[in-house]
Protein backbone atom coordinates (compact mmCIF):
# COMPACT_ATOMS: atom_id res chain seq x y z
CA UNK A 1 0.00 0.00 0.00
CA UNK A 2 2.86 2.14 0.41
CA UNK A 3 3.56 2.18 -3.21
CA UNK A 4 0.53 3.42 -4.14
CA UNK A 5 1.56 7.27 -4.16
CA UNK A 6 -1.93 8.56 -2.93
CA UNK A 7 -0.39 12.02 -1.68
CA UNK A 8 -2.36 14.36 -1.46
CA UNK A 9 -2.50 17.10 -3.31
CA UNK A 10 -1.31 15.51 -6.15
CA UNK A 11 -1.74 11.78 -5.96
CA UNK A 12 -4.84 10.25 -6.51
CA UNK A 13 -6.40 7.20 -3.98
CA UNK A 14 -7.36 5.73 -7.00
CA UNK A 15 -4.96 2.82 -6.95
CA UNK A 16 -4.58 2.31 -2.96
CA UNK A 17 -8.57 2.08 -3.34
CA UNK A 18 -8.38 -0.67 -5.93
CA UNK A 19 -6.20 -2.56 -3.78
CA UNK A 20 -8.14 -2.36 -0.41
CA UNK A 21 -11.87 -3.10 -2.46
CA UNK A 22 -9.66 -6.19 -3.89
CA UNK A 23 -8.41 -7.70 -0.51
CA UNK A 24 -11.79 -7.17 1.00
CA UNK A 25 -13.63 -8.31 -1.43
CA UNK A 26 -11.85 -11.93 -1.19
CA UNK A 27 -12.25 -11.68 2.45
CA UNK A 28 -15.85 -11.83 1.55
CA UNK A 29 -17.19 -8.39 2.19
CA UNK A 30 -19.84 -6.64 -0.25
CA UNK A 31 -17.61 -3.62 -1.33
CA UNK A 32 -18.80 -0.37 -2.80
CA UNK A 33 -16.66 2.15 -4.37
CA UNK A 34 -18.31 5.66 -3.89
CA UNK A 35 -16.28 8.24 -6.78
CA UNK A 36 -15.84 11.29 -4.35
CA UNK A 37 -13.76 13.15 -7.75
CA UNK A 38 -12.49 11.22 -10.53
CA UNK A 39 -10.15 8.62 -9.69
CA UNK A 40 -10.50 9.37 -6.36
CA UNK A 41 -13.17 6.57 -4.94
CA UNK A 42 -13.94 6.11 -0.79
CA UNK A 43 -14.25 2.37 -0.56
CA UNK A 44 -17.11 0.95 1.68
CA UNK A 45 -16.78 -2.79 2.49
CA UNK A 46 -19.16 -5.05 4.58
CA UNK A 47 -18.48 -7.67 6.81
CA UNK A 48 -22.43 -8.97 6.51
CA UNK A 49 -24.18 -9.99 10.28
CA UNK A 50 -26.61 -12.40 10.09
CA UNK A 51 -29.66 -10.11 11.61
CA UNK A 52 -30.19 -7.84 14.17
CA UNK A 53 -27.02 -6.81 15.89
CA UNK A 54 -24.97 -3.70 16.28
CA UNK A 55 -22.70 -2.02 13.45
CA UNK A 56 -19.14 -0.86 13.67
CA UNK A 57 -17.21 1.00 11.57
CA UNK A 58 -14.06 1.18 11.38
CA UNK A 59 -12.87 4.50 9.45
CA UNK A 60 -9.22 6.07 8.07
CA UNK A 61 -7.78 7.31 5.29
CA UNK A 62 -6.23 6.47 2.12
CA UNK A 63 -4.00 9.87 1.47
CA UNK A 64 -1.23 10.77 2.61
CA UNK A 65 0.83 13.96 2.64
CA UNK A 66 3.96 14.52 0.41
CA UNK A 67 6.99 13.14 1.20
CA UNK A 68 8.72 16.04 1.34
CA UNK A 69 12.95 15.95 1.20
CA UNK A 70 15.48 14.63 3.49
CA UNK A 71 14.33 10.71 3.64
CA UNK A 72 17.07 8.10 4.53
CA UNK A 73 15.02 5.64 2.10
CA UNK A 74 12.90 5.58 -0.80
CA UNK A 75 9.53 6.84 1.15
CA UNK A 76 7.22 4.99 -1.32
CA UNK A 77 9.31 1.74 -0.60
CA UNK A 78 8.56 0.14 2.72
CA UNK A 79 11.64 -0.52 4.52
CA UNK A 80 12.06 -3.00 7.58
CA UNK A 81 14.40 -2.39 10.09
CA UNK A 82 13.95 -4.41 13.51
CA UNK A 83 10.91 -4.06 14.37
CA UNK A 84 10.22 -0.83 12.63
CA UNK A 85 9.00 -0.19 8.94
CA UNK A 86 9.82 3.15 7.43
CA UNK A 87 7.22 4.71 4.80
CA UNK A 88 5.11 7.81 3.56
CA UNK A 89 2.13 6.31 5.53
CA UNK A 90 3.32 3.62 7.46
CA UNK A 91 1.29 5.41 10.58
CA UNK A 92 -0.70 7.91 8.85
CA UNK A 93 -2.54 5.98 8.14
CA UNK A 94 -1.99 3.20 6.00
CA UNK A 95 -1.08 1.31 9.34
CA UNK A 96 -4.21 1.58 11.07
CA UNK A 97 -5.85 0.37 7.60
CA UNK A 98 -4.14 -2.79 6.75
CA UNK A 99 -4.76 -3.25 10.37
CA UNK A 100 -8.47 -2.81 10.35
CA UNK A 101 -7.96 -4.62 7.11
CA UNK A 102 -6.46 -7.44 8.80
CA UNK A 103 -8.96 -7.33 11.31
CA UNK A 104 -11.85 -7.69 9.05
CA UNK A 105 -9.97 -10.61 7.40
CA UNK A 106 -9.21 -12.73 10.42
CA UNK A 107 -13.06 -12.40 12.06
CA UNK A 108 -13.96 -13.60 8.16
CA UNK A 109 -11.53 -16.43 7.95
CA UNK A 110 -12.61 -17.60 11.39
CA UNK A 111 -16.51 -18.04 10.34
CA UNK A 112 -17.85 -16.43 13.36
CA UNK A 113 -21.89 -15.72 12.95
CA UNK A 114 -21.75 -12.09 14.17
CA UNK A 115 -25.32 -10.58 13.72
CA UNK A 116 -24.20 -6.97 13.14
CA UNK A 117 -22.56 -5.63 10.26
CA UNK A 118 -18.66 -4.70 10.13
CA UNK A 119 -18.24 -2.25 7.83
CA UNK A 120 -14.17 -0.42 6.71
CA UNK A 121 -14.84 3.11 5.53
CA UNK A 122 -11.59 3.69 3.60
CA UNK A 123 -11.93 7.03 2.74
CA UNK A 124 -10.22 9.75 0.46
CA UNK A 125 -8.91 13.05 1.12
CA UNK A 126 -8.61 13.66 5.16
CA UNK A 127 -5.38 15.22 4.50
CA UNK A 128 -7.08 18.38 2.74
CA UNK A 129 -10.72 18.69 2.83
CA UNK A 130 -12.25 15.51 4.02
CA UNK A 131 -14.68 15.38 0.91
CA UNK A 132 -14.14 11.40 1.33
CA UNK A 133 -15.51 11.42 4.69
CA UNK A 134 -18.37 14.40 4.31
CA UNK A 135 -20.07 12.68 1.27
CA UNK A 136 -20.19 8.84 2.97
CA UNK A 137 -23.40 7.91 1.82
CA UNK A 138 -26.49 9.03 4.23
CA UNK A 139 -27.57 5.46 4.70
CA UNK A 140 -24.30 5.10 6.49
CA UNK A 141 -25.04 4.19 9.93
CA UNK A 142 -23.29 2.27 13.18
CA UNK A 143 -23.61 2.23 16.77
CA UNK A 144 -19.70 2.86 16.89
CA UNK A 145 -17.22 4.43 14.63
CA UNK A 146 -13.12 3.38 15.27
CA UNK A 147 -11.14 6.52 13.36
CA UNK A 148 -7.67 5.40 12.96
CA UNK A 149 -5.27 8.04 13.64
CA UNK A 150 -2.56 7.34 15.52
CA UNK A 151 -2.98 7.83 19.88
CA UNK A 152 0.07 5.61 20.81
CA UNK A 153 -1.71 2.98 22.67
CA UNK A 154 -4.08 5.79 24.39
CA UNK A 155 -8.03 6.30 23.57
CA UNK A 156 -8.83 9.46 22.13
CA UNK A 157 -12.44 10.70 22.47
CA UNK A 158 -12.23 14.25 21.40
CA UNK A 159 -9.85 16.50 18.57
CA UNK A 160 -9.92 19.84 17.78
CA UNK A 161 -11.17 21.48 14.26
CA UNK A 162 -10.13 24.56 12.07
CA UNK A 163 -11.22 27.14 9.96
CA UNK A 164 -8.80 28.88 7.71
CA UNK A 165 -9.88 32.15 6.69
CA UNK A 166 -7.91 34.64 4.40
CA UNK A 167 -7.86 37.90 4.96
CA UNK A 168 -7.09 40.51 2.14
CA UNK A 169 -6.25 44.55 2.73
CA UNK A 170 -6.84 46.73 -0.10
CA UNK A 171 -5.07 49.69 -0.01
CA UNK A 172 -4.36 51.94 -2.59
CA UNK A 173 -0.55 52.08 -4.71
CA UNK A 174 1.66 55.03 -4.82
CA UNK A 175 5.36 55.66 -6.13
CA UNK A 176 7.16 54.59 -2.43
CA UNK A 177 8.86 58.44 -2.63
CA UNK A 178 5.70 59.96 -1.83
CA UNK A 179 3.69 57.51 0.56
CA UNK A 180 1.18 59.37 1.60
CA UNK A 181 -0.24 59.62 -1.61
CA UNK A 182 -1.39 55.60 -1.34
CA UNK A 183 -2.44 53.44 1.53
CA UNK A 184 -0.44 50.92 2.26
CA UNK A 185 -2.03 47.28 2.33
CA UNK A 186 0.38 45.60 4.19
CA UNK A 187 0.81 48.03 7.45
CA UNK A 188 -2.89 48.03 7.31
CA UNK A 189 -2.46 43.79 7.24
CA UNK A 190 0.21 44.14 10.40
CA UNK A 191 -2.51 46.51 12.23
CA UNK A 192 -4.97 43.58 11.41
CA UNK A 193 -2.90 40.74 12.75
CA UNK A 194 -1.18 42.43 15.79
CA UNK A 195 -5.50 42.98 16.99
CA UNK A 196 -5.87 39.12 16.31
CA UNK A 197 -2.87 38.20 18.01
CA UNK A 198 -3.55 40.37 21.09
CA UNK A 199 -7.05 38.68 21.06
CA UNK A 200 -5.46 34.81 20.96
CA UNK A 201 -3.41 35.66 23.89
CA UNK A 202 -5.96 37.33 25.92
CA UNK A 203 -8.90 35.65 25.27
CA UNK A 204 -8.32 32.21 23.67
CA UNK A 205 -5.60 31.31 26.00
CA UNK A 206 -8.74 30.97 28.05
CA UNK A 207 -10.58 28.59 26.15
CA UNK A 208 -9.21 25.25 27.14
CA UNK A 209 -10.83 21.96 26.74
CA UNK A 210 -9.43 19.32 29.00
CA UNK A 211 -8.80 16.50 26.40
CA UNK A 212 -7.49 18.78 23.21
CA UNK A 213 -5.85 21.50 24.91
CA UNK A 214 -6.47 25.75 23.99
CA UNK A 215 -8.25 27.59 20.91
CA UNK A 216 -5.26 28.94 19.09
CA UNK A 217 -4.76 31.21 16.29
CA UNK A 218 -2.23 31.70 13.91
CA UNK A 219 -1.12 33.56 10.58
CA UNK A 220 0.15 30.66 8.52
CA UNK A 221 0.58 32.55 5.14
CA UNK A 222 0.90 36.04 4.02
CA UNK A 223 1.61 37.90 0.98
CA UNK A 224 1.72 41.38 -0.44
CA UNK A 225 3.73 43.86 -2.29
CA UNK A 226 4.76 43.41 -5.63
CA UNK A 227 8.03 45.60 -6.23
CA UNK A 228 10.18 47.52 -3.81
CA UNK A 229 9.42 50.96 -4.61
CA UNK A 230 5.69 50.57 -4.52
CA UNK A 231 3.18 51.22 -1.80
CA UNK A 232 1.73 47.83 -2.19
CA UNK A 233 -2.31 48.11 -2.77
CA UNK A 234 -3.12 44.62 -1.68
CA UNK A 235 -1.98 42.09 1.42
CA UNK A 236 -3.63 38.70 1.75
CA UNK A 237 -2.96 36.66 4.77
CA UNK A 238 -4.36 33.04 5.99
CA UNK A 239 -5.09 32.63 9.16
CA UNK A 240 -5.26 28.93 11.07
CA UNK A 241 -7.89 28.86 13.88
CA UNK A 242 -7.66 26.04 15.85
CA UNK A 243 -11.47 25.23 17.40
CA UNK A 244 -12.06 23.26 20.49
CA UNK A 245 -14.89 20.60 20.95
CA UNK A 246 -17.61 23.52 21.77
CA UNK A 247 -16.84 26.37 19.69
CA UNK A 248 -18.52 26.93 16.31
CA UNK A 249 -17.24 27.63 12.64
CA UNK A 250 -19.41 30.79 12.67
CA UNK A 251 -18.80 32.16 16.38
CA UNK A 252 -15.37 31.92 15.29
CA UNK A 253 -15.46 33.72 12.19
CA UNK A 254 -17.96 37.09 13.77
CA UNK A 255 -15.00 37.16 16.06
CA UNK A 256 -12.77 37.83 13.92
CA UNK A 257 -15.09 40.03 11.81
CA UNK A 258 -15.82 41.69 14.92
CA UNK A 259 -12.27 42.72 16.01
CA UNK A 260 -11.45 43.57 12.27
CA UNK A 261 -14.68 45.92 13.04
CA UNK A 262 -13.13 47.85 15.73
CA UNK A 263 -10.39 48.81 14.62
CA UNK A 264 -11.04 52.21 12.79
CA UNK A 265 -7.77 52.80 11.52
CA UNK A 266 -8.42 50.32 8.73
CA UNK A 267 -11.50 52.17 7.28
CA UNK A 268 -12.85 49.75 6.45
CA UNK A 269 -10.22 48.32 4.15
CA UNK A 270 -9.71 44.49 5.50
CA UNK A 271 -12.34 41.82 5.16
CA UNK A 272 -12.49 38.13 5.33
CA UNK A 273 -12.24 37.20 1.68
CA UNK A 274 -12.66 33.45 1.11
CA UNK A 275 -12.26 30.60 3.60
CA UNK A 276 -9.72 28.06 2.73
CA UNK A 277 -11.55 24.12 3.17
CA UNK A 278 -10.25 22.34 6.06
CA UNK A 279 -11.42 18.81 7.78
CA UNK A 280 -13.88 20.34 10.01
CA UNK A 281 -14.58 21.51 13.45
CA UNK A 282 -14.14 19.79 16.36
CA UNK A 283 -15.76 16.75 18.62
CA UNK A 284 -16.03 14.84 21.58
CA UNK A 285 -17.68 11.80 22.67
CA UNK A 286 -18.74 11.84 26.29
CA UNK A 287 -15.87 9.76 28.25
CA UNK A 288 -18.81 7.71 29.93
CA UNK A 289 -20.28 6.90 26.95
CA UNK A 290 -20.72 2.68 26.97
CA UNK A 291 -18.79 2.90 23.61
CA UNK A 292 -15.96 4.39 24.93
CA UNK A 293 -15.78 1.68 27.64
CA UNK A 294 -16.35 -0.57 25.53
CA UNK A 295 -13.63 0.65 23.32
CA UNK A 296 -11.72 1.08 26.11
CA UNK A 297 -12.03 -2.90 27.74
CA UNK A 298 -10.68 -3.86 24.13
CA UNK A 299 -7.38 -1.81 24.45
CA UNK A 300 -6.74 -3.09 27.82
CA UNK A 301 -7.72 -7.30 26.80
CA UNK A 302 -4.95 -6.12 24.25
CA UNK A 303 -2.26 -3.72 26.25
CA UNK A 304 -2.95 -5.36 29.65
CA UNK A 305 -3.41 -1.63 30.94
CA UNK A 306 -6.29 0.58 30.68
CA UNK A 307 -5.69 2.75 28.71
CA UNK A 308 -5.57 6.77 29.50
CA UNK A 309 -8.32 8.97 27.68
CA UNK A 310 -6.67 11.77 25.25
CA UNK A 311 -7.82 14.10 22.30
CA UNK A 312 -5.73 15.22 19.55
CA UNK A 313 -4.48 18.76 19.31
CA UNK A 314 -4.71 18.02 15.29
CA UNK A 315 -7.82 17.78 13.31
CA UNK A 316 -9.49 14.29 12.32
CA UNK A 317 -12.42 12.90 10.08
CA UNK A 318 -14.24 11.73 13.76
CA UNK A 319 -16.28 15.17 13.32
CA UNK A 320 -17.85 13.83 10.66
CA UNK A 321 -19.24 11.14 12.30
CA UNK A 322 -20.62 12.41 14.87
CA UNK A 323 -22.38 14.77 12.95
CA UNK A 324 -24.62 11.98 11.92
CA UNK A 325 -25.24 11.14 15.47
CA UNK A 326 -22.55 7.94 15.63
CA UNK A 327 -20.59 7.65 18.70
CA UNK A 328 -16.68 8.09 17.83
CA UNK A 329 -13.41 7.21 19.36
CA UNK A 330 -9.81 7.48 17.74
CA UNK A 331 -7.21 4.82 18.41
CA UNK A 332 -4.47 3.91 15.96
CA UNK A 333 -0.81 2.55 15.82
CA UNK A 334 1.96 4.58 16.38
CA UNK A 335 2.95 7.83 18.00
CA UNK A 336 1.26 10.89 16.41
CA UNK A 337 4.35 13.45 16.48
CA UNK A 338 6.70 10.99 13.97
CA UNK A 339 3.18 12.12 11.64
CA UNK A 340 3.77 14.52 8.63
CA UNK A 341 7.32 14.04 9.17
CA UNK A 342 10.44 12.68 6.88
CA UNK A 343 11.40 8.93 7.98
CA UNK A 344 7.90 8.00 8.91
CA UNK A 345 7.51 4.81 11.23
CA UNK A 346 5.54 2.34 13.33
CA UNK A 347 6.37 -0.37 14.57
CA UNK A 348 5.43 -4.12 13.86
CA UNK A 349 4.23 -4.84 17.48
CA UNK A 350 2.13 -1.96 17.09
CA UNK A 351 0.44 -2.66 14.19
CA UNK A 352 -0.10 -6.26 15.54
CA UNK A 353 -1.70 -3.92 18.73
CA UNK A 354 -3.92 -2.02 16.71
CA UNK A 355 -5.25 -5.50 14.63
CA UNK A 356 -6.31 -7.08 17.71
CA UNK A 357 -7.58 -4.15 19.00
CA UNK A 358 -9.75 -3.19 16.08
CA UNK A 359 -10.68 -6.75 15.47
CA UNK A 360 -12.03 -7.13 19.56
CA UNK A 361 -13.76 -4.00 19.21
CA UNK A 362 -15.49 -5.03 15.95
CA UNK A 363 -16.37 -8.56 17.24
CA UNK A 364 -17.47 -7.11 21.10
CA UNK A 365 -20.34 -4.05 18.77
CA UNK A 366 -20.67 -6.41 15.98
CA UNK A 367 -21.64 -9.73 18.37
CA UNK A 368 -24.39 -7.67 20.32
CA UNK A 369 -27.78 -7.24 19.26
CA UNK A 370 -29.43 -4.06 18.96
ZN1 LIG B 1 -4.25 10.85 9.32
Amino acid sequence: MIRFQSVNPSGTEGEAAAYVAQVMREAGCDVELQEIEPGRPNVIARLKGTGGGKTIILNTHMDVVPAGEGWSSDPFTMLRKGDRVYGRGVMDAKGPLAAMMAAIEAIAASGAQLPGDIVLAAVVDEEAASLGARRLPDELHGDLAVIGEATDGSLAIAHRGSIRPVLVAEGVSAHSSTPHLGVNAVSLMARTLVALEDFAEQELTKRIHPLTGQSTLSVTVINGGIKESMIPDRCEALIDRRLIPGEAEDAALREIEQIIAGLPALDGRVRIDRLVPTTGVASATRPDHPMVELASAAIERVYGRKPELTGLTANCDMTHFVKRGIPSVIYGPGDFSVAHKIDEWVTLSELENATRVYASIAVEVAGSYR
